[in-house]
């Protein structure tokens, strides 16, 4: 259903509380609600969700799992009804009071671990920011490890504002057509419905801030949303005073072509940075997650001339000292460039003030200066204007080195100043809440604020085996019961016969070994990979006594022609005798979709062409959960994979030829299904359970779940980079 339209008129009698509003009185369940829905804490307190969920289940499924859009469709009286009905009143004050509570904790392991940096936050900007299914504001796995970013950095109580856009009509919604040819709507979103407010600035002024182009002025608003401890702030140019396509600048996430996306990466960047400055915060670390916000450290260069007096020289020292950048693509598509004449119309004004001429500006951004046949990069600006910067893998880090070695003439590729740091994932967003009560009981009662610690997850060998599983299988169900759901709504939505619709009721086995996957439609990705044999994978789906079932789902770029035919492949695998009812295809995936997957799945299916992988998160959410991961020696998983704790694909080697590497992928791929994913889950005890696979979930749980955490990655990065960038610790990563 379209977010915007609600079937409900608003109530106008509930306008919606300050976020962190003081309920006044004992029993103010309205405002203590609003409280919580406001603050996005409470998508990853399981309690949280049900409590909403509780108060009206159908709507809260319509309403895309949105505590604001509900709470605005209902009155004060009819929620005391509500909670009467239902007994939330402890509920509802227990979780007002965890969120307080948490707000006012001050022993974190930032204060401990990272004081220095307690005086000026860090400024971490990102074009995306995935931080749940209710604020489309995200694509995919950039925006959800920003989100998870922004969340570790919240439970560690390291000092961070987010700094990103608001795009009123997000991403694109993804439907297949009859053909399984991938169609794009783009839904506008109700603002009153999301958990953000205008910026105000010290004075309590909402500000707007605005950039001089060659061709005119470009305003932003500024909204805040709060993510736990962290505020994000969003930048937004759909504002009076903006020409009209202007005011669309910033409606999509991705969309447009060149001109629209330098626009968008000047609000981000310069327009993120002024922000910053309006609402009187003055940041100790800049982080630039991706290059689309490069362009901010030149702002933040001419801060320091204009306030500080400094030579345009001594000012890019400084604000480089200052500024941390991470890079997540070995991919060479996935840099963005710009011609001259578009970085001259935007950064023109700039450049004037910063007192440098057209070729200087244009050399920050070309690895040779000199080279007039260069594309602006915003990849290179974004190494130029750092001192510390890393890619988001041990290999991707190896890869980045060699991929950029040329800028640095004459070092050897080791000492290439790109070290790296590992990406991980929010524990408490992906982890299920069944499986999170599983360990309440069996770890120390502090596991949950010791996440990135080996120690805190050790409690899961000593977990009944029986019980282990019977949660897994719990989590196996809900995500059977949900793809059937989604699968027959795509048949009644494509006007498919009722047998169709009710056969989509009953498709997919419990019993039966269930393989996952799910990310976007990428060509590198390759996720038609298992089919290059249909007749063997055909074999091995319909096998009697040890059959597999497969759920894909993930999106294609609107450009991508190949990667939505790789979706039309797979998804007309289902008028194909052989797979139906053995393959799925989840239309639309978002962060919903990639919850009930990860927590589900028996086996994560990742299988990448190496080295293209910069890191994969998705795969470090199922492990959360008890499933294994299956995967190339790709991003995470080649520093993540022991030989216990899930399987690999291949060796790790890559021919130089696609196709070769290709044909030897695939036949790997059944070689390991063939020969060690399926028998070891199919052999069972004479009480029907696993015991290998169970081993297995444990090695996975013990010895990846801490690593690969966002707590382990937000902790590095304090460590490693904002505390020597905010000038606490002398190491110098480029003489490493
Ligand atoms: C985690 C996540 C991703 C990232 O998946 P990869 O394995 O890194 O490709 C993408 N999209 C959504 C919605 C996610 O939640």
């Amino acid at each position: 259903m379209s977010r915007t339209e609600l079937p409900h008129a608003v109530s106008p009698t509930s306008p919606l509380l300050p976020p962190g509003h003081e309920a006044e009185h004992a029993d103010d369940l309205y405002g203590k609600l609003c409280a919580v829905a406001n603050n996005l804490w409470w998508s990853w307190h399981p309690e949280c969700d049900q409590l909403f969920r509780d108060i009206d289940p159908i709507r809260w499924r319509q309403l895309d799992h949105n505590p604001v859009a509900l709470l605005r469709e209902m009155s004060p009286e009819r929620l005391a009804d509500r909670a009467s009905e239902l007994v939330l009143h402890s509920r509802i004050n227990y979780a007002y009071r965890r969120l307080q509570e948490y707000l006012a904790n001050t022993h974190t392991w930032a204060a401990t671990n990272a004081d220095v940096l307690g005086a000026k936050p860090v400024a971490y900007f990102s074009a995306e920011f995935g931080i749940h299914e209710s604020v489309p504001i995200y694509s995919g796995g950039l925006g959800v490890l920003a989100g998870d970013h922004i969340k570790s950095a919240s439970g560690l109580g390291v000092p961070l504002v987010g700094v990103g856009l608001y795009y009123s009509h997000g991403y694109f919604r993804q439907y297949l057509d009859d053909d399984g040819y991938q169609g794009e709507d783009y839904l506008e979103t109700t603002i009153e419905n999301l958990p953000m407010r205008p910026a105000l600035d010290p004075n309590g002024n909402p500000i707007t801030i605005s950039i001089e182009t060659r061709n005119g002025l470009l305003l932003a608003k500024v909204w805040l949303m709060h993510v736990g401890r962290v505020r994000l702030y969003l930048l937004d140019c759909n504002v009076d005073g903006n020409k009209p396509e202007d005011r669309e600048l910033t409606s999509r996430l991705y969309g447009g072509d060149q001109r629209t996306r330098i626009r968008q990466e000047l609000v981000l960047g310069v327009g993120g940075v002024k922000a910053l400055a309006a609402l009187g915060i003055d940041p100790g670390v800049y982080h630039l997650n991706e290059g689309h916000s490069a362009f901010g450290a030149l702002q933040v260069v001419w801060q320091f001339m204009d306030t500080d007096g400094m030579t345009f020289k001594d000012a890019c020292r400084q604000a480089t000292r200052m500024t941390c950048f991470t890079t997540h693509t070995p991919v060479p598509a996935g840099h963005d460039r710009f011609p001259p004449e578009l970085v001259e119309e935007h950064l023109g004004p700039l450049r004037d003030a910063l007192g440098i001429s057209a070729d200087e500006l244009l050399a920050l951004g070309r690895v040779d200066p000199n080279n007039s046949n260069e594309t602006f990069c915003m990849t290179v600006i974004g190494f130029k204007m750092s001192r510390f910067a890393n890619a988001v893998s041990n290999l991707h880090g190896v890869v980045s080195r060699r991929m950029w070695a040329h800028m640095w003439p004459g070092r050897p590729e080791d000492d290439i100043p790109i070290g790296h740091i590992t990406n991980g994932v929010h524990v408490l967003t992906w982890l299920a809440g069944q499986m999170s009560l599983l360990y309440d009981k069996h770890f120390a009662a502090d596991w949950k604020r010791r996440l990135q610690e080996p120690d805190a997850w050790q409690g899961i060998h000593g977990v009944d085996p029986g019980e282990l599983w019977e949660t897994h299988n719990a989590l196996k169900n809900n995500l059977l019961s949900f793809v059937r759901r989604r699968i027959s709504r795509q048949c009644r939505r494509r006007g498919e016969n009722d047998n169709v619709v009710e056969s989509a009721r009953r498709i997919l086995d419990p019993r039966v070994l269930t393989i996952g996957f799910g990310r976007r439609f990428a060509t590198y990705k390759r996720a038609n990979l298992l089919f290059s044999d249909l007749d063997r994978v055909s074999k091995l789906l319909n096998d009697p006594q040890r059959p597999v079932q497969l759920i894909y789902a993930g999106k294609a770029h609107p450009k991508d022609e190949p990667g939505k035919r790789f979706i039309q492949e797979i998804a007309n695998l289902r008028h194909d005798p052989r797979f139906a009812g053995r393959v799925a295809f989840i239309e639309d995936y978002d962060i919903n979709v990639c919850r009930h997957l990860i927590q589900g799945v028996d086996v994560w299916l990742n299988n990448p062409r190496r080295p293209l992988e910069a890191s994969g998160t998705s795969g470090q959410k199922v492990v959360l959960n008890g499933g294994l991961n299956c995967s190339i020696l790709d991003g995470w998983w080649a520093e993540a994979y022991n030989g216990v704790n899930g399987f690999a694909i291949g060796r790790g080697y890559s021919h130089s030829k696609d196709e070769i590497t290709d044909q030897r992928d695939a036949l790997a791929l059944y070689d390991t299904l063939e020969n060690q994913v399926i028998p070891c889950y199919y052999d069972r005890d004479a009480d029907g359970l696993p015991n290998a696979w169970i081993k297995h979930m444990m090695h996975s749980i013990s010895t990846l779940a801490w690593r690969f955490s966002s707590h382990r990655m937000v902790a590095d990065y304090s460590s490693q980079a904002y505390l020597w960038a905010a000038g606490g610790v002398t190491c110098d990563m480029r003489n490493r």
